[in-house]
């Protein structure tokens, strides 16, 4: 049997020709394991059981935890960036968490691929990544959420419309169940933005360690604080 011009038949004394890869990077499980989630990724041993139980999976078949993980062990970079648009599509249900038997976190790498894929410019940041930013924004300023503000900073960073179809269902709904003292202070709140008493020092201790992590995050994937290639 002959493919591509080299003969697979696996008859004796046949020679088979070795292929070249070019695209392989060797540090590439070391890069996923030095982001937030994908410090266990060397635990793998590929029994398929997260991708078996996973939620996106049951709907799209090409979203594949069991595989990345192996292409990523390999160091096999160019394959992986063939799934580069739908990695973020984790939806961070934890079913393959719970599934996994060897403690691998496959939700913390599926959210530490992405991470990795925005960080080294192959995906545009992801809407999730966004939320986060804006997340942590308000913690970092008030010490305190206030959803209204939260989903309005989201909608605007992603270009979205605040009028949502949804979005109009979940405050009537919220408007008839909830109590009318609890509405008046999430009103107040949304109005003049409380802040949790002596927030400050808590508040920079917390931006100088993120600080901290996101430059060591860059440092393991060889770029600078700017994003660039060292
Ligand atoms: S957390 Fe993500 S990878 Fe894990 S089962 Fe849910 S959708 Fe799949
Ligand atoms: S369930 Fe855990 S050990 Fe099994 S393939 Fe997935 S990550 Fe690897």
């Amino acid at each position: 049997m002959n493919l591509e011009g080299v003969d697979v038949s696996g008859h004796w004394s046949t020679f088979i020709e070795s292929r070249v890869i070019t695209d392989y990077n060797e540090r590439l499980e070391e890069e996923i394991a030095a982001l937030a989630g994908g410090e266990n990724i060397h635990r793998c041993w590929q029994c398929g059981s997260c991708t078996n139980s996973c939620t996106v999976n049951a709907i799209n078949p090409e979203f594949n935890p069991r595989f990345w993980i192996y292409l990523i062990r390999l160091g096999l970079e160019g394959e992986l960036l063939r799934d580069k648009d739908i990695v973020w599509q984790c939806v961070s249900c934890n079913k393959c968490t719970y599934a996994c038997p060897r403690d691998v976190n496959p939700e913390g790498v599926m959210k530490a691929t992405a991470h990795w894929l925005e960080l080294k410019g192959h995906t545009a940041k992801t809407p999730s990544m966004h939320f986060d930013e804006v997340f942590s924004d308000q913690v970092f300023s008030r010490g305190k959420i206030e959803e209204s503000r939260l989903m309005r900073g989201f909608f605007a960073r992603t270009k979205q419309p605040l009028l949502q179809d949804w979005l109009v269902v979940l405050v009537k709904g919220l408007v008839r169940r909830l109590p009318l003292t609890l509405l008046a202070k999430l009103g107040l709140a949304a109005l003049f933005r409380p802040r949790t008493r002596g927030w400050g020092r808590a508040s920079a201790a917390i931006a100088e360690y993120v600080t901290e992590r996101k430059s060591e995050e860059r440092a393991a994937l060889g770029l600078d604080d700017k994003g660039a290639a060292r």
